[in-house]
């Protein structure tokens, strides 16, 4: 099927001339980034609109830098440029495992974070990844206010987040923190390099090589989209690193609070298990991603 007629195509090389376009388009407007979820949509007629505002040449959107204690990434960094940017992304390596195995190649060299994160599909890989690293979102609003969201109030459900019409996510930032730290994402699915069937996503900041200051847990693949666990983190916060069977018990408490639901392929006890299994795994890649900063 072909998408409704789209009768402009605006193609803005700043933020404010990408506002202008869609106040210009009388609220009939619709920003595109890779345009790997909404020309899906706008093919099948969920969506239509008469303005399409292209972000790809809005350069200040683009890029991983880490400087002056933050890593920040703009909206329009691309999946392969955020699996591309390891070594910018300092602790928050949780983002590049996600964007690493995005969908395939097309969809990694077309995706972008801010896409991802605007459309919050219930089981997509970057919006548990960045609830995990606490980001926060940087928000232009469509009456010119900026403001910055934490993660967690930003995702508000599937396909719901804190954006309103005509607001434009501009990036996400996360701090750099004082002591090693750092993050792991991994997904399982029916379809290898797919969207998941369950994932989880794990960042440490370490006390010393065996506690941790900060933990943050969260799983994806839930009915009600990507959750985090606040009993399981509290468990990690308190737990031995060095004890395998400490960790195990974090692991199992992540299971046992997510409230998972069967599908026609996969039946809601073996989610569980996954959740147990990849969280114990997430923990130790984590762990042993920030003992590797310890000198
Ligand atoms: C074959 C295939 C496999 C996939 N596999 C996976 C997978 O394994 N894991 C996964 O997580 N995802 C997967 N996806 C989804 C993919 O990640 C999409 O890229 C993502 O959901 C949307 O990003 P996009 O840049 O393409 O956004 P678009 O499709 O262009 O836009 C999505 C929505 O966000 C809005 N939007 C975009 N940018 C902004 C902005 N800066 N400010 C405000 N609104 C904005 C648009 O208006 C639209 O409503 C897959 C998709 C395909 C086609």
């Amino acid at each position: 099927m072909y998408p409704a007629s789209i009768e402009q195509y605006h193609r803005p090389a700043t933020v404010d001339e990408a506002r202008a376009a869609y106040a210009a388009a009388g609220g009939e407007a619709m920003y595109i980034a890779g345009g790997m979820s909404l020309m899906q949509a706008m093919k099948s007629r969920v969506l239509s609109c008469r303005a399409l505002i292209d972000l790809s040449q809005v350069s200040e959107l683009r890029g991983v830098e880490n400087s002056g204690g933050r890593v920040r990434i703009g909206a329009m960094t691309r999946y392969r440029a955020v699996a591309e940017s390891r070594a910018a992304l300092g602790p928050y390596q949780a983002l590049a495992d996600a964007a690493d195995r995005v969908g395939d190649r097309q969809v990694r060299n077309r995706g972008t974070v801010g896409g991802s994160l605007s459309w919050n599909f219930v089981v997509a890989c970057t919006p548990v990844a960045a609830l995990a690293c606490g980001a926060s979102v940087s928000i232009l609003r469509a009456d010119g206010r900026r403001e910055s969201l934490a993660i967690d109030d930003f995702l508000q459900g599937p396909m719901t987040t804190a954006l309103s019409e005509g607001d434009l996510l501009l990036g996400i930032e996360m701090p750099v923190p004082a002591n090693p730290a750092s993050s792991a994402y991994r997904k399982w699915g029916v379809v290898v390099d797919a969207l998941p069937t369950i994932g989880v996503a794990v960042f440490v900041e370490l006390a010393s090589a065996s506690s941790c200051r900060n933990a943050r847990i969260a799983v994806v693949g839930l009915p009600g989209g990507p959750a985090r666990t606040p009993r399981a983190e509290a468990r990690l916060k308190a737990a031995d690193l060095g004890d395998p069977s400490s960790l195990a018990a974090c692991a199992k408490a992540a299971a046992e609070e997510c409230d998972t639901a069967a599908d026609p392929w996969i039946g809601a006890s073996y989610k569980s298990h996954l959740i147990e299994r990849l969280c114990l795994e997430m923990i130790g890649t984590a762990v042993r991603r920030a003992r590797s900063q310890m000198s």
